[in-house]
């Protein structure tokens, strides 16, 4: 789930105060616009939904904004554009197939650089998903690097910093964006989607900190209903018959854009089996509300057992990468978690 150009988290004009975590990298970014030192390149590295589009988005209303604070004022004309994804000086190079090709970059970047700002005193481009630049956009865009135009300022956005040339990571502010802490993502949502707490610390856990992908989950009937599924599934693992098995394995192999959301939800159910063993309570944990097959299948099945479990995850998340059979992969999975069962006191 990438960030879109003009979609935020959705509630009125976005301001650095609006965004959540990355404290480091507003107050780098706030600070280089109180000093007057805005840099020509820009790189935020961090996995989608974390808030990167969203950062960007807002360093450029700031950058814009004709009141000139470190906040953009939310009601001058550059932010009512910006606010509407039409503020002329700000560009969004954007790329049709898989790849960001030299002629998306030099369409809508190298040959529009030397182009003046409409108003503002910056023209700003801002490139999402710029990993997929192939060598030779990116050889494209370093020429830009090396001899920017004063105005010009280019945000680079990536889910991994290392595929860009290190001649372009050098000329870049590189700027990483961390998850965001569990407790504060946790307390956000409760206020922000009014979800009780044990949910809002699910979804904390299982986006990896990243508040795009908890709120995209959050507001979801196909994230809840999935969850249901996966739950029920988890539920029986101990005493499921391999026909069951056999089903789900088929129904997770069928549908590869469910896949993650699956496996992240086991490594959440297995976090809480292992929080359960070791604190003997159900305070802490994300299914809480089945906290009682928790507590069973925790007292069934032992760390050793569990660890593995958590590794066979990784595994299959490997092996999608490279097209394993998945409806093998996952049966076996369930097979071996099933046969786990029984031994509780490791
Ligand atoms: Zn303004």
């Amino acid at each position: 789930m990438s960030d879109s150009p003009k979609e935020g988290y959705g509630r009125g004009m976005e301001t650095f105060h609006s965004i959540i975590g990355h404290r480091r990298v507003i107050d780098y970014l706030q600070e280089s616009i109180r000093a007057g030192r805005v840099s020509h390149a820009y790189i935020l590295d961090g996995p989608d939904g974390i808030g990167k589009m969203m950062t960007a988005r807002v360093f450029a209303a700031t950058l814009l904004c004709r009141e000139g604070g470190e906040e953009p004022c939310g009601t001058c004309i550059s932010c009512m554009q910006m606010d509407g994804g039409n503020q002329p000086d700000v560009a969004y190079v954007t790329h049709e197939k898989t790849v960001i090709t030299v002629g998306d970059i030099r369409e809508q970047l190298c040959n529009v650089v030397p182009v003046k700002p409409m108003v503002g005193p910056y023209r700003i481009f801002i490139v999402d998903e710029a990993e997929k630049m192939n060598e030779e956009a990116q050889n494209a865009l370093l020429k830009t690097l090396e001899e920017p135009p004063s105005y010009a300022v280019i945000i680079l956005l990536t889910t991994n910093a290392n595929e860009l040339l290190p001649t372009i990571r050098s000329r870049s502010v590189e700027l990483p964006m961390l998850p965001v802490p569990e407790k504060e993502l946790t307390e956000w949502l409760m206020a922000r989607e009014q979800l009780p707490d044990y949910r809002a610390r699910m979804l904390a856990v299982y986006s990896g900190g990243c508040p795009g992908v908890a709120t995209a989950c959050a507001r979801s009937e196909e994230f809840q209903s999935q969850r249901d599924t996966v739950v029920s599934m988890l539920k029986a693992v101990p005493s499921m018959r391999e026909d069951r098995m056999a089903e789900f394995a088929r129904d997770f192999a069928k549908d590869k854009d469910k896949q993650e959301t699956e496996l992240g939800l086991i490594l959440v159910w297995i976090r809480d089996l292992l929080m359960y063993k070791a604190v003997g309570e159900k305070a802490g944990l994300m299914f809480v509300e089945e906290s009682d097959a928790i507590r069973d299948q925790s007292d069934d099945i032992s760390y050793d057992a569990l660890w593995q479990t958590q590794e066979e995850i990784a595994r299959i998340r490997a092996d999608r990468a490279v097209n394993v059979n998945m409806e093998t992969a996952f049966w076996l999975f369930l097979l071996r978690w099933q046969e786990r069962f029984g031994g509780g006191n490791g």
